[in-house]
């Protein structure tokens, strides 16, 4: 039972006896319950399907996410379609519901990757989620020129000799990769600046590298 869930849950009008025991028995869960009623009581008022504020669905976001929570300003009201306007209030409900369920996890672990002397401005951090046969990778890369036409950059996990390449890609940003290796066998993450040629062995330039 996360908090996100059970805050959801809540303010949609379907929490079951899981969430209302969270909720009782949850201190950071308790602190925001005055916020939830006050939010909940405003989904569901009248005034709501008559005109829902513009800015619920900020203070619906804040109240489940925790941080603190606007004020309920009065909504103007203004007769409209009220089976509209209660899908609408529905909605929002539904989709902070959905962002919760695909907020990415935290990654396994994240290590800063320093460029070397060919790349002294580049930076870069690179997180690592651990998962069945290999490791997802997301790097972070700021102060890299773009690859040279015909070159691009190659990024490799090293084991003492034993180089495995995660992939190539053209410029900084940031980058998604897979390696179907994990990074404790690994330790030492690096990037080379490789030609397209026939030559598929490391042996471009290193440009970062966290060492070992
Ligand atoms: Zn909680």
């Amino acid at each position: 039972m996360t908090c996100d869930r059970a805050r959801t849950l809540y303010l949609a009008g379907d929490a079951g006896d899981d969430e209302l025991a969270h909720l009782a028995a949850c201190a950071a869960c308790r602190d925001e319950r005055s916020a939830l009623d006050t939010t909940r009581s405003a989904l569901s008022g009248r005034a709501m399907w008559l005109e829902p504020a513009p800015h619920i669905a900020d203070q619906v976001v804040a109240m489940i996410s925790g941080s603190p929570a606007a004020a309920v300003r009065e909504p103007r009201r203004r007769a409209k379609a009220w089976t509209r306007l209660a899908a609408v209030a529905a909605a929002v409900v539904v989709a902070v519901g959905l962002g919760i369920a695909t907020r990415p996890p935290a990654p396994d672990w994240e290590v800063a990757m320093p460029g070397t002397e060919a790349a002294p401005a580049a930076t870069a951090s690179v997180k690592g989620w651990n998962e069945e046969g290999g490791t997802r990778l997301r790097l972070n890369i700021a102060g890299l020129p773009d690859a040279p036409t015909g070159s691009v950059y190659e990024f490799w996990l090293t084991s003492d000799a034993v180089h495995v390449s995660a992939g190539t890609f053209a410029a900084a940003g940031e980058v998604e990769l897979w390696v179907g290796v994990a990074r404790r066998d690994y330790p030492r993450l690096w990037v080379t600046l490789e030609k397209l040629d026939e030559d598929e062995s490391l042996s471009g330039v290193n440009v970062m590298d966290t060492g070992y």
